[in-house]
């Protein structure tokens, strides 16, 4: 195993059976600004079918058009488990049931602050009302996932002892969301061990972004066990959302060299769906399906991209059906001068692009333009290589920032 190499086997035994929830139409539309339509949700859900999800978690108890929804996707064929979340409450499942649910997701708050400000009952009160709930699922022949709000703000003893009750009642699953994430990965990873070590279900993990550590988190918590990681796509969610479905599924790709059968050509074509439906463009910075997730600029990187791209891409931008782009101006340097004048049809000689080289940093203007970098890439980088070869120039020789 290469020293620098992200995962080491002794950690990662089960993340070939980690699974993807998806809960864009649930958890997705409590961002700001997304509500989708019906027409809408079953345009996501078929394609998050398509690529591959394992669940698709939705909320009918939100509003009629929820409802329909749901029961829609229930005759819409859809290879995935839906999931249909409500409160701990029989009115709630009665709504499960009555849009045609299997799987229903109920959720109860476990944290002394939600119990004391939120809801105003004791902590017996919580357990009694959700082992009430899970006792009435039941007996409708329903199965469970029992999701303890706020898990990771609870009283660890109090949270235990409630995932083993809830366990005891009927749940089939457990779900442990970091509702406010407040974890850091190691914490995450014992939680999930302290449940797992109370009760023998698989664990469902919903990690919060507050801090921008939803997806260490979900990591964290699938190599200590957890079954099943929720995400939504673009990170989708109430304040900044939780884990997003593109980085969570290269994180298998990449860093586990999981050899999953998603689609993961998918991934932009969703994020842009997403952006279509509602007000929020794809940030260009966003890893992954973002538009500068490939976008090379200063000299010494389009150099070694031109060789090889592999030596400034984790992972070809065509696997997750994202774009190349070279951005011409002040950094470009000889290598960038000298494709660019390739592109032009012009005759790049090693004089003809260090001259375009310094012109364009004399002007001074900063990034000019860019480029993307598709069918002609192959030929015109091999063109310019040939040149630095024959010119017997080190690739990197335009002193440009590197980063
Ligand atoms: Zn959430």
């Amino acid at each position: 195993m290469n020293l620098l190499d992200s995962h080491g086997s002794k950690h990662c035994g089960n993340i070939s059976q980690v699974k993807i929830l998806d809960s864009t139409l649930r958890e997705g539309e409590q961002s700001v600004g997304v509500n989708f339509t019906k027409r809408q949700r079953l345009q996501i859900a078929w394609m998050l079918d398509r690529f591959g999800v394992d669940s698709i978690e939705i909320s009918p108890v939100v509003s009629e058009s929820h409802r329909e929804s749901l029961k829609e996707m229930t005759q819409a064929g859809l290879r995935a488990e839906l999931i249909s979340q409500g409160r701990a409450l029989p009115e709630d499942i009665d709504t499960s049931i009555n849009c045609g649910a299997e799987w229903v997701a109920m959720y109860h708050s476990v944290s002394d602050i939600h119990l004391r400000s939120k809801l105003r009952i004791s902590r017996d009160d919580a357990l009694n009302r959700s082992i009430h709930a899970i006792e009435y699922a039941k007996s409708q022949g329903l199965k469970i996932r029992f999701t303890l709000e706020d898990a990771t703000r609870a009283d660890p003893v109090y949270l235990a002892e409630f995932a083993r009750e809830v366990a005891l009642a009927g749940a089939d699953r457990i779900g442990i969301p970091d509702t406010v994430g407040a974890m850091l990965p190691q914490g995450m990873a014992l939680i999930v061990r302290t449940i797992k070590s109370f009760v023998d279900k698989p664990i469902d993990v919903h990690c919060h972004n507050d801090l921008g550590l939803a997806l260490a988190n979900s990591l964290a918590a699938a190599e200590a066990g957890a079954d099943q990681i929720h995400v939504t796509i673009d990170g989708l969610g109430e304040r900044v959302g939780i884990a997003s479905l593109s980085e969570v599924a290269l994180a298998f790709k990449v860093l586990y060299h999981e050899d999953r059968k998603y689609r993961y050509d998918m991934l932009s074509e969703l994020s842009q769906l997403i952006a279509s439906y509602t007000d929020r463009p794809v940030p260009p910075d966003r890893p992954i399906v973002g538009k500068n997730a490939y976008t090379h600029k200063a000299g010494t990187h389009l150099g070694a991209i031109l060789l090889d791209p592999e030596a400034y891409e984790l992972i070809s931008p065509e696997v997750v059906g994202n774009k190349r782009r070279l951005v011409f101006g002040e950094l470009s340097g000889k290598n960038g001068a000298a494709f660019l004048l390739r592109m032009l049809g012009l005759e790049a000689t090693t004089a003809n692009s260090q001259k375009l080289a310094a012109g364009l940093k004399k002007l001074q203007r900063g990034d000019l333009f860019d480029l993307p970098i598709e069918k002609e890439f192959k030929e015109k980088a091999g063109e310019s290589n040939r040149e630095e070869t024959d010119a017997n120039q080190h690739p990197n020789a335009p002193i440009q920032q590197a980063a």
